[in-house]
């Protein structure tokens, strides 16, 4: 499988990449096995909208058009960056808050037959939407449950585009995640995704109810504010690794 970046075209059409792909490899058309867009922006600087995709292909004669300019072989973008664990557990993770980093580190507990147990200092992210509603229209603050702190996270209700480091193995991965539950397919392809708040907050809704489903617990208005470290336990596990 091969990447070609910068392959440019006026219209978001299939037939019409395909053709521009075959010119821009200078490929007989029974060299493309098949393809599918890899990643999909648009430019419209000189008042034409153009498209500018990044196609990945299934060539026959591969080494060859992998000479060409703009070309790469398919980095491998496997799900295979989460090691699983080899101990049994004697007690439940625990994951404290339920922003981005939360929700997905408590996710890939699931998906390895964890069950952790999610603890958030704000409230549900719907019952948040009316806490920050009722602010934004002159009402009082409520110091746990705000734009900042809550299920969803610190962004959940800004435009809701996705900044991401678009060159994260992890990022295929995130945008997965997120279409599994409910997000435009179009954000696996398009070089700014965005989501919109009023179907991040489904999502996020749609991904809680799953983790439950798989075994997780919610804890909403529950802040860790103190921790015990056990000496002895935490020796015995840098000992064990
Ligand atoms: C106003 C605003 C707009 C933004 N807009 C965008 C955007 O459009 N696109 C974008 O990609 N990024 C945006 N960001 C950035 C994005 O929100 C952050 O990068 C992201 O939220 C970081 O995720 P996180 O899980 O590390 O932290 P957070 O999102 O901050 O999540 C931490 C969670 O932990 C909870 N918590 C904190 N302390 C405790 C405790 N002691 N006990 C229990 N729970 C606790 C909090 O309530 C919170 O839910 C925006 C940020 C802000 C503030």
């Amino acid at each position: 499988m091969i990447r070609v970046h910068q392959v440019i075209c006026d219209a978001d059409d299939r037939s019409k990449i395909r053709e521009q792909l075959l010119k821009k490899l200078k490929m007989p058309s029974a060299d493309l096995i098949d393809f599918h867009i890899h990643r999909r922006s648009v430019d419209a600087r000189k008042h034409e909208v153009r498209f500018s995709f990044t196609i990945d292909a299934k060539v026959h004669h591969e080494k060859k058009y992998l000479k060409q300019k703009d070309v790469i072989k398919k980095p491998d973008e496997k799900d295979h960056f989460v090691p699983k664990g080899e101990h049994p557990l004697n007690s439940r993770h625990v994951v404290v808050g339920f922003g981005p980093a939360g929700m997905f580190a408590a996710l890939a507990l699931c998906q390895h037959g964890y069950r952790p147990i999610i603890i958030e200092r704000g409230a549900s992210i719907r019952q948040r939407q009316k806490d920050v509603d009722a602010f934004w229209k002159g009402g009082p603050l409520d110091p746990e449950s705000n734009v900042q702190f809550g299920e969803g996270g610190a962004g959940a209700f800004s435009d809701g585009k996705l900044t991401c480091r678009s060159k994260d193995p992890l990022l295929r991965k995130v945008l997965e995640e997120l279409v599994q539950y409910g997000a435009d397919p179009d954000i696996l392809v398009d070089a700014y995704p965005h989501i919109g708040t009023d179907a991040f907050v489904e999502i996020i809704e749609n991904m809680r109810q799953a983790m439950i489903e798989m075994g997780a617990t919610f804890h909403f208005h529950a802040k860790l504010e103190d921790m015990i470290v056990h000496e002895d336990r935490l020796k015995a596990l840098i000992v064990n690794g």
